[in-house]
């Protein structure tokens, strides 16, 4: 089998996680997972068998510190020096000797013999009835240990000499100690950690210009079915405009993959077999829309089990019932050729957008070589009664809104329409109100877990 730099995607279930090693096809590895039941499964259920056919990328990049925004750290992060290097002042102040607040006095009086500013030490003596003149983030001189802030001490009519009431500060005050923020020799940061706005400056004040990267993952997508124009065709009868193959770039460039669009590809079983084929020459992950629901799964079945590993599963779930996952092969049997991990998604619109966040983006996280965070949840009470089956879990349009006057407390409204082909139910909503698989209808005023956009989408 040729490989591709870094690339194990797919080859396997992923390595160290709880894999009995001779399970090598999806069906009878998913047979194991708990609650296995093809026709009902469970979200979690698949979740957990998703996330162990999800090996990470090998290879790695090095690439300069603003390129690493968004990017996975491929290693730890020591730390190879203390930040901050010395210790230094919390405030603009007076430094002195702690021995000046033992001497019993209700008042403390110092001489001033020199001054410290940032990036300008004092390199004097400083003795016990002595201090020195400091600013933010100037050196502590050798001989002292505690600030006194400026605003509670008076100065001396010459400017010579400060007095301060002893109870003022504490021994050891307004001292920033060497190495408090980031010790020598500590983690920094930990591989598998997405690069934020954060971790750049924490770097630089490390002195790092360069860092090494997981290589992006390369996802290929492209949408199915005969009645998808794309922009610029005119609309015809029954014709619509392929709207997912915009959704699925957004969602991916969010998450930072490197993307690869195939456009639309007709229902038709050779169109589909080259476009899937290239796909998975050429990506680590093969997305499509549409094509998988019952009617026309017969051929993409059959075809798929030609040259793929792939399950046809009917989620217990609302949006995006219908879902094929596996793995496909550039090659014309499976096992052949370069492998890809393959999520063939439902057709409609907003059914796109959920199953993308329930279940692809934690893979591609995954895959990318980040340890990625459960997605968090808050508590809203529903302005409005929800109707709900019990036995799937849903994932409803809502806009949330804290109460007013009441932070920290939330309600949230359905929005109109809950179809899954209305696309503009999730423009409209900031949340997806998650319904577990075990709720039934929801009252009036009753708390509900909402899942905001913000961050998310
Ligand atoms: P399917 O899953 O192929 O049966 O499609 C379900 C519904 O989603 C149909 O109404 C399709 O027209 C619609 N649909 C499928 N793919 C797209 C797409 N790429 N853009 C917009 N609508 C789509
Ligand atoms: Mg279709």
């Amino acid at each position: 089998m040729k490989s591709r730099s870094g690339r194990t995607a797919a080859a396997a279930p992923a390595s160290g996680r709880d894999v009995q090693p001779l399970m090598t096809t999806l069906n009878e590895f998913s047979r194991c997972v708990a609650q296995y039941d093809p026709h009902a499964l469970p979200v979690s259920a698949a979740q957990s068998i998703v996330r162990q056919w999800a090996a990470p990328v090998t290879a790695v990049e090095r690439v300069p510190l603003r390129d690493a925004l968004d990017r996975v750290l491929a290693a730890d992060i020591i730390s190879p020096i203390d930040v901050p290097s010395h210790d230094n002042s919390a405030m603009d102040g007076y430094a002195f000797n702690c021995a000046a607040l033992a001497a019993n006095e209700s008042t403390v009086d110092l001489t001033i013999v020199g001054k410290a500013l940032a990036g300008h030490p004092f390199a004097g003596h400083v003795g016990t009835t002595q201090c020195v003149r400091v600013m933010t983030g100037a050196c502590m001189p050798a001989d002292c240990d505690t600030v006194v802030p400026q605003e509670l001490v008076e100065r001396s009519a010459d400017s010579t000499s400060i007095r301060f009431a002893a109870n003022a500060v504490r021994a050891g005050a307004n001292r920033r100690r060497a190495g408090e923020d980031l010790a020598r020799g500590h983690a920094a940061l930990r591989a598998g950690r997405i690069m934020r706005a954060s971790d750049l400056g924490l770097l630089a004040s490390l002195g790092i210009g360069e860092v090494n990267v997981r290589r992006r993952l390369r996802v290929a997508f492209f949408s199915t079915g005969d009645e998808l124009r794309s922009l610029g065709e005119p609309l015809d009868q029954g014709s619509v405009y392929d709207s997912n193959r915009y959704t699925l770039f957004a969602m991916l460039r969010r998450l930072n993959m490197d993307t690869l669009d195939l456009g639309v590809v007709r229902d038709e079983p050779a169109a589909l077999e080259a476009a899937l084929r290239s796909a998975a020459a050429s990506a680590d992950v093969v997305l499509t829309s549409g094509g998988v629901s019952v009617g026309e799964a017969d051929f993409t079945k059959q075809l798929l089990q030609t040259f793929g590993d792939v399950a046809f599963w009917s989620l217990a779930m609302r949006p995006g019932r219908p879902l094929a996952f596996g793995r496909v092969w550039s090659g014309d049997h499976p096992g052949l050729g370069l492998p890809a991990l393959f999520f063939g998604l439902p057709g409609n619109p907003v059914a796109v957008m959920v199953t993308f966040y329930q279940i692809v983006r934690e893979a591609l996280l995954l895959m990318s070589g980040a340890t990625p965070q459960a997605l968090p949840l808050l508590r809203a009470a529903s302005r409005q009664i929800i109707r709900k089956r019990a036995g799937r879990t849903e994932y409803q349009r809502g806009v949330a809104e804290q109460v007013l006057g009441a932070p920290g407390q939330w309600h949230v409204t359905p929005t109109g329409s809950q179809s899954s082909g209305v696309l503009s139910s999730m423009s409209e909503a900031n949340c997806f109100i998650v319904l577990g698989h075990d709720e039934a209808d929801i009252a009036e005023g009753e708390h509900v877990d909402i899942m905001l956009f913000d961050g998310l989408i």
